[in-house]
């Protein structure tokens, strides 16, 4: 699988929508003049003069139009065709958006031979589903396909904070949740490895280099990765049920209902943790570097 760029002028253009007139389809993509699909092989050609040739032996079919040594080739930039139906290590996290609770992170090894029954349990976005429904299918997903899940709670959160910021915390627990997965699958490997992107791939790779154990497959990232493929929304309904069940436990013990988010009413009961018992109790629950930590000091 590989993607070739060539930049061509209209008339080069016109002529490619001629020759491949017997392949065009239908589906309009967004700035292009024409997009084709021949012997596996995806071209759009975009109104800026460029056209993107996609799949394998994506470079020779390019090489008919122009010289694509100048052209950039880039291996790789794109997801494997059919990846929805491939064997798919997907991985995901769940809190790092939230004052109070843990940060979750799941990776999840969706077969393709359980791909049917993952669609049947109902699995997609998780932002589509109720809390009662993430929490039920969590424990069906759980008894069905390989995960790992890692679940960082505020207090070693708090701990590991000001060594490593937000990114590049989420880089380690990622790549720690795929490589013991992938060393609980061996001698299965997947046919890719997914992450829900949440920062460039450069940074990802900055920081993963700090690791000592890294993965060695490629690793693909795409933001909304749960729409790609049903590992990454496995992950991600896993990392969330974790993630709710965090809260309540705090709920639980605090006596009160522990708000998610980082609003108001998070303010409101940090300040309320502080009056009790400063910031030794709150650091239990939240994640203090917060801006939510400094309003609740303010307030009391
Ligand atoms: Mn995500």
């Amino acid at each position: 699988m590989s993607s070739t760029v060539l930049k061509l002028s209209k008339s080069e253009i016109l002529k490619l929508k001629k020759y491949y007139s017997n392949y065009l389809s239908s589906k309009k993509v967004p700035y292009s003049e024409f997009s084709a699909k021949k012997n596996g092989i995806n071209i759009t050609a975009y109104t800026s003069g460029k056209v993107l040739f996609q799949g394998n032996n994506a470079e020779k079919e390019a090489a008919r139009w122009g010289n694509t040594e100048a052209s950039t080739t880039k291996k790789d930039s794109t997801l494997p065709v059919n990846f929805a139906s491939l064997s798919v290590l997907g991985s995901d996290e769940v809190g790092n958006g939230s004052y109070f609770g843990p940060l979750c992170v799941c990776a999840a090894y969706a077969d393709k031979k359980d791909l049917s029954a993952l669609k049947q349990l109902g699995v997609k976005d998780s932002k589509m589903l109720t809390d009662d429904q993430i929490r039920r299918m969590a424990i069906a997903i759980k008894e069905l396909i390989p995960y790992k899940l890692l679940v960082v709670n505020p207090e070693k959160y708090n701990e590991i904070q000001p060594k490593y910021n937000a990114v590049r915390m989420k880089v380690a627990l990622h790549n720690q949740a795929i490589r013991v997965l992938l060393k609980q699958l061996a001698p299965t490997k997947p046919d890719a490895i997914l992450i829900d992107q949440f920062t460039t791939e450069a940074n990802y790779m900055k920081y993963v280099k700090q690791e000592t154990e890294r993965v060695d497959q490629k690793i693909y990232f795409t933001t909304k990765g749960e729409q790609y493929h049903l590992s990454v929304a496995a992950a991600s309904i896993i990392s969330r049920a974790s993630f709710l069940e965090e809260l309540d436990k705090a709920s639980i013990e605090i006596g009160t209902k522990v708000p998610s988010g980082a609003g108001k009413p998070s303010d409101e009961l940090a300040a309320e943790l502080l009056r009790q018992g400063g910031l030794n109790l709150l650091r239990k629950y939240a994640k203090l570097h917060f801006a939510n930590t400094k309003k609740a000091q303010k307030m009391i």
